[in-house]
């Protein structure tokens, strides 16, 4: 059984910080970090039987030259179908949960970071015994979604409609992380909320 007595689900809206958050609490706090981005790309990874199923539905389109997933043409389909979005969901999200289950059991530290992007969309909030949700005002999120990924501003638009409302998962939180100004002002953020709750 896990031992860990803080499960923290960190969770949040595309861009608006995640990976930094996690990062800091990984490097600056020494928590350990089981990432749900890290485990859905293991359920598509080459030969496993989902890519199998999902290669089956798609077809070609979806297929890069050494049989490997071609995430970016796979994005395309389901950032504008939500019937595929969800079947694609239902496939990778019950191989997700089963992996945390597996590293929680043999995890050590009384406080584990479960990084979730989905934690809502995925219905994983049973997993974790607290809920941190980052956010950021939309115009840094929209102008660092395209700065990073190189996205037009409307590829950028719809990658955030395609999730639940940020104002929705920040009310759904324990702990919210604004995010709106510098570094400083988020990690000290962070650096309090590990002492609360
Ligand atoms: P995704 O959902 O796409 O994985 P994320 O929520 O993990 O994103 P990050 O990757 O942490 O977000 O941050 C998105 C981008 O914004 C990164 O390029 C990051 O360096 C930058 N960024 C994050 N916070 C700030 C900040 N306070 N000031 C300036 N840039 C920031």
């Amino acid at each position: 059984m896990a031992s860990a007595n803080r499960l923290i689900g960190l969770t949040g809206g595309i861009g608006t910080g995640k990976t930094t958050v996690s990062n800091y609490l990984a490097e600056k706090h020494n928590l350990p970090v089981l990432d749900a981005d890290v485990y859905a790309r293991q359920a598509v990874a080459q030969n496993s039987s989902i890519l199998q199923t999902i290669l089956a539905r798609y077809g070609d389109r979806v297929k890069l030259p050494d049989n490997s997933l071609n995430r970016s043409a796979l994005g395309e389909i389901i950032f504008n179908d939500p019937i595929e979005k969800q079947w694609l969901e239902s496939q990778i999200h019950p191989f997700v949960r089963e992996r945390f289950t597996q590293e929680l059991q043999c995890a050590k530290s009384d406080t584990i970071v479960l990084a979730i992007p989905l934690l809502f969309e995925a219905h994983l909030t049973d997993m974790v015994t607290e809920i941190w949700v980052v956010s950021c005002d939309r115009a840094s999120q929209m102008a660092r979604l395209q700065q990073r990924n190189g996205l037009t501003s409307q590829q950028a638009q719809a990658r955030i409609d395609n999730q639940l409302p940020l104002s929705e998962k920040a009310a759904l939180a324990d702990v919210v992380l604004n995010n709106d100004a510098d570094l400083k002002y988020l990690y000290a953020q962070v650096d309090l909320a590990l002492t609360q709750i």
